[in-house]
């Protein structure tokens, strides 16, 4: 079964087609700047030359038109028709508290998604075009929604209810959802399977560093606690996010600036994390060169970040009572032995040992930690869209029985 994954930015879309019977890709590429200036489509197949197309692109409709054209074109296409495609599977940012798991798409879950358009509201409204789009250029091929938000549904009422008056959680739905989940049920799943840990009761912390960042604490498979919020703005130090802050500095500022509440909550989504204090970028490799060129606070936004990471990590050992493996993951999690080493030097309480070797090792599933380390840490490099395409061929095989 070939299933096409589409994730919709606000103003990008990332795709991939995946042969699911032998779980290659066979081409993946990005549509940039939608409804800006200066559009592209970058396609590669796999085994071909990659394309690359500058054309105005008014909407993700039009992205998505374009991506067709390309998996469908004579030389760079990988499909010769649109029935070579068996189903889709898109991306979903928020899906409230309506849905703990992937969903077949019909005009219920539109609503939903529709609904959920001020929790997400940068990712839900492309979210719901690219599905359209597909709709009118594919007919009847089916189409799963598979949500940010439903690994975490499973967190109890503890975890996710803000200390706010209760009426705004039964009025507006205010409450922690946690993001990322595709990649923390991908990477807790990997990380019990390959480290050999109980399926049932293993007590696993998974953390997903990357640009965006998160963490969360996984029993048993499920998850119990997560770092990101009502909306990804909560918890870790990120590239540009400032993760959890005092309320009040949101009032502050507006007060100080002369800025407006909106204003400020862009200020802390674009202009803070470790860009915001270093000034020199939200990228790790831009900061850890500054770093080490004297540059002092590229070298403070790597410490406050990994401080952050490591209290974290401390809380949810807390919160689980015990743990048996961290996994790291994401852009950051996986390529930065110096960023582990950092987090891991914290949580020498719980007799971590990390192999300096086996931290070198990158782009494959590893555990880091030696023999004599109380607790697993591992290496899982996330794919979240494999994990897409593994839940929508789940619910299109359902369908068929
Ligand atoms: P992501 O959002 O998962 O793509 O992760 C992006 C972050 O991962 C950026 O801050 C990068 O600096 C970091 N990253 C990605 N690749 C590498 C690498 N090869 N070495 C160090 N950091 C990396």
């Amino acid at each position: 079964m070939n299933v096409l994954v589409l994730n919709c930015g606000s103003s990008s879309l990332k795709y991939q087609l995946i042969d699911m019977n032998t779980r290659s890709v066979l081409a993946k590429g990005i549509c940039e700047k939608i409804g800006i200036e200066g559009s592209s489509l970058t396609h590669k197949p796999t085994g071909k030359e990659q394309l690359v197309v500058n054309q105005p692109m008014p909407d993700h409709k039009a992205a998505v038109k374009l991506v067709m054209d390309a998996l469908l074109d004579k030389k760079y296409g990988v499909v010769k028709s649109m029935n070579e495609i068996q189903a889709v599977g898109h991306r979903v940012l928020h899906g409230g508290k309506f849905y703990s798991g992937s969903i077949l798409i019909n005009d219920d879950v539109k609503r939903v998604i529709r609904e959920c358009f001020d929790l997400g509201p940068l990712h839900n409204p492309a979210n719901l075009i690219g599905i359209e789009a597909c709709e009118s250029l594919m007919g009847s091929t089916p189409q799963v929604a598979v949500f940010d938000t439903a690994f975490h549904q499973t967190m109890p009422e503890k975890a996710y209810l803000y200390a706010l008056p209760y009426e705004y959680y039964e009025k507006y739905a205010i409450r922690k959802y946690g993001f990322h989940g595709t990649s923390h049920w991908y990477v807790s799943g990997r990380a019990i399977e390959f480290g050999k840990l109980d399926k049932k009761k293993s007590k696993v912390i998974v953390a997903h560093l990357g640009n965006g960042a998160s963490i969360s604490a996984v029993v048993g498979g499920k998850c119990v606690d997560t770092s990101m919020g009502l909306t990804p703005l909560e918890g870790l130090v990120m590239g540009t996010r400032s993760g959890d802050i005092d309320p009040a500095v949101v009032q502050y500022i507006a007060n100080k600036e002369k800025r407006s509440v909106d204003d400020v909550l862009n200020i802390l989504n674009k202009k803070s994390g470790v860009l915001g204090i270093s000034g020199v970028s939200s990228d790790f490799r831009d900061l850890e060169a500054a770093a080490k060129s004297g540059n002092k606070l590229a070298q403070t936004a790597f410490d406050v970040f990994v401080y952050r990471v490591a209290k974290y990590i401390g809380s949810y050992v807390a919160a689980m009572n015990g743990v048996d493996a961290i996994a790291f993951t994401a852009g950051l999690g996986e390529n930065n032995g110096a960023a582990r080493k950092a987090i891991c030097d914290y949580l020498g309480y719980l007799g971590i040992k990390l192999s300096a070797k086996k931290n070198q090792i990158r782009g494959e599933e590893v555990v880091i930690s030696t023999p004599a380390s109380k607790v697993k840490v591992l290496v899982i490099p996330t794919n979240e869209e494999l994990a897409i395409a593994m839940e929508t061929v789940k619910i299109v095989k359902k369908l068929k029985k």
